[in-house]
């Protein structure tokens, strides 16, 4: 089976006629230029331009916004302000064919990958971008200058051979930033619309993980360290690729293209406390060859036809974001066929019964989300354990989602015992926890995969929307105040806590570089983006909301969106006496500092009564007694501190 017979028919024509709805990016065009007066590359974002307005008189920012709205029914109405062209044709997508060799027990890798790339710009290009995820370091002075040590604990990618695959001639090609980009120098000048293909060599390692780092305990004792002393935290290539308790995870095992935006390759990798990957959807085949005995799971369904059983696998998809592998001799998995769709969940032995669990929550978010957003077009769908390290509680590519192991608590079983006290009284919130991470994690499948955005950039948009998708799942699943509950549990009371042990307040647009650890993440961005679609839909009621998310959906299916496309969308779907209540709804969640008015204050009481106990231990997996000086800071505190994040 090749790739283009797996051929996504129907995606094209509602995507656009629903385009119009929204004032972003349409499938296959290239970025518009003038949508609403950007300069180079980026569009102006609307409300950065109204907020300090706002801020200096209202009657201005009143006319700002009537003008804004002016400018939004002008591009409903005029479409297209700029050049509509033909939806991109599948055929004329990026493609990667990869052969990886996989040395499970050497902790390495080698392989091969052509790659077709379309020249979708307006000017001819003689050289390709592409990332090295895995060489990104938190601070590359140090990683480079010498700390060997540092250095073994992180993942590498070398780049062993670039050539032409039309002739096999070698391309000349060069690393910069640290090792992270790869320029690819084309013999020939590539026009608009042209394609090219390339082969590109290389291999590969993850390192070992103490099991110690990806312990529950250590994961609750580094949010304690987040909460209590704003501990920063970034994240590292290491937490995506390793190997640990028998488990591999290659989550950025090969060299993907950049995205190019119009003429501009965005070659800027930044470490943060956000997701890294941000990648153009592309078609995937990809050949693992792996020891006898170990199971590979990945982003694409394995075409048995192609594979050799006894050798290697063959897995195909199209219109991933990116491929991420799994793989171990211990794993096992359930799955389950929803309506031409593969639904699987993997777990490691031990953990059967939470796994079995985690699938029936999946298989409600996948059924809730798609009679709502519209349908995937994805024909697998994986949600995993890894055993993550601590202060990545989850994470997400195209197609699989992976939970950290040590939330998979099996509480009725003997093993818990070795958990200390304080964490196993939480059973009902780390239970509720692990539900609200599932319906999230699949929510992403929509918003950061199916529709992709900058998660440096402006990693409020899927975050906010795959959370919202979480409250849209517990009051489908449980009704209305099941949900009010967990949105103060999983929302309000991340903030109050936050705010409570001294966090300041921030406005939640800002790129993630800004945001000093997952604590402070999930208490400004993920709440206040959440809590604004919770207050526009009490503004437009459920049906027009959701139906803002379909458009959305539809408008910027494969493409890269971005905050205004969305709140174009949500826009369009309000009566005209609204539009501006709502525009003043996205400057106030999400430009503005008023959470503690919107939200929660911070908790006194609790602050004063309980005093700041001391920083917390050294993070050892294990160590019991780490907690117990914290014991006294009640339900609440601990309700919070042992939910994933
Ligand atoms: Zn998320």
């Amino acid at each position: 089976m090749t790739l283009d017979s797996l051929q996504l028919q129907s995606v094209n024509e509602p995507a656009k006629q629903a385009a119009e709805y929204s004032p972003g990016r349409k499938p296959g065009v290239c970025r518009p230029k003038r949508t609403f007066g950007a300069t180079e590359g980026r569009k102006r974002n609307l409300y950065r331009t109204i907020t300090p307005l706002f801020s200096v008189a209202r009657c201005i920012w009143l006319f700002a916004a009537v003008l804004l709205l002016a400018d939004i029914a002008r591009t409903q109405q005029q479409q297209p302000l700029f050049s509509q062209k033909p939806a991109a044709k599948e055929s004329t997508r990026q493609r990667y064919q990869i052969q990886l060799k996989l040395d499970f027990d050497a902790l390495s890798y080698s392989g091969s990958e052509r790659v077709r790339w379309i020249n979708r710009g307006d000017r001819a290009t003689s050289a390709l971008y592409f990332h090295l995820y895995s060489n990104l370091r938190p601070d590359p002075a140090s990683g480079n200058a010498g700390s060997q040590a540092a250095e073994a604990q992180e993942p590498r990618l070398d780049i062993t051979q670039v050539r032409s695959a039309q002739d096999g001639t070698p391309l000349p090609y060069s690393l910069d930033d640290q090792g992270t980009t790869l320029r690819v120098n084309l013999r020939e000048q590539l026009s608009t619309g042209q394609s090219t293909e390339v082969v590109l060599g290389f291999k590969g390692s993850v390192p070992e993980i103490d099991p110690d780092e990806t312990a529950l305990t250590t994961h609750v004792v580094k949010q304690l360290s987040a909460a209590l002393r704003g501990e920063r935290e970034m994240r590292r290539p290491r937490d995506l690729n390793f190997r640990c308790r028998g488990v591999m995870l290659l989550g950025t095992s090969y060299p993907v293209l950049a995205v190019r935006d119009g003429d501009e390759w965005m070659r800027r990798l930044e470490p943060s406390v956000g997701d890294m990957i941000f990648n153009e959807v592309a078609n995937y085949e990809v050949n693992i060859e792996v020891a006898p005995g170990v199971i590979v799971f990945t982003s694409a369904g394995e075409d048995r036809a192609e594979s050799n059983s006894q050798k290697s696998a063959v897995f195909a998809a199209a219109g991933l974001r990116d491929f991420a592998i799994i793989a171990g001799r211990n794993l096992r998995f359930e799955q389950k066929e929803i309506e031409g769709t593969t639904l699987r969940s993997i777990f490691v032995a031990e953990h059967e019964r939470v796994g079995k669990r985690v699938l029936a929550m999946a298989e409600d978010a996948l059924r809730v989300f798609s009679s709502k957003f519209g349908t995937l077009p994805f024909k697998t769908i994986n949600v995993a354990e890894a055993p993550l390290v601590a202060g990545l509680g989850s994470t997400e590519f195209s197609g699989l989602q992976v939970i950290a192991s040590a939330f998979y608590v099996d509480f009725d079983s003997p093993a818990v015992r070795n958990l200390p006290e304080i964490i196993r009284e939480q059973r009902p919130s780390v239970e509720e926890s692990l539900e609200w991470s599932v319906a999230h994690l699949v929510a992403h499948q929509w918003w950061g995969a199916a529709v992709g955005n900058d998660p440096a950039r402006e990693p409020v948009l899927d975050e906010a929307m795959a959370s919202w998708s979480a409250l849209l799942y517990f009051k489908e699943i449980y009704g209305e105040q099941k949900t009010v509950t967990v949105l103060q549990d999983q929302l309000q009371g991340v903030y109050r806590l936050y705010r409570t042990f001294g966090g300041e307040d921030m406005d939640a647009n800002r790129p993630s570089r800004d945001y000093r650890n997952t604590f402070q993440y999930a208490a400004v961005v993920t709440t206040k983006g959440t809590l604004m679609f919770v207050d526009l839909q009490r503004l437009l009621g459920d049906e027009k909301l959701l139906a803002a998310f379909r458009n959305y959906y539809r408008a910027n299916l494969f493409e890269i969106a971005e905050l205004d496309d969305l709140r174009g969308a949500v826009i369009a779907e309000a009566p005209l006496e609204q539009r501006r209540a709502v525009a003043r709804m996205f400057n106030r969640w999400l430009a503005n500092k008023r959470g503690d008015e919107d939200i929660a204050k911070p908790d006194q009481e609790l602050a004063t009564s309980l005093g700041l106990p001391a920083k917390p231990n050294q993070q050892r997996g294990g160590d019991r007694n780490a907690l117990k000086p914290f014991a006294r800071l009640g339900k609440f505190f601990w309700q919070q501190i042992t939910r994933i994040r």
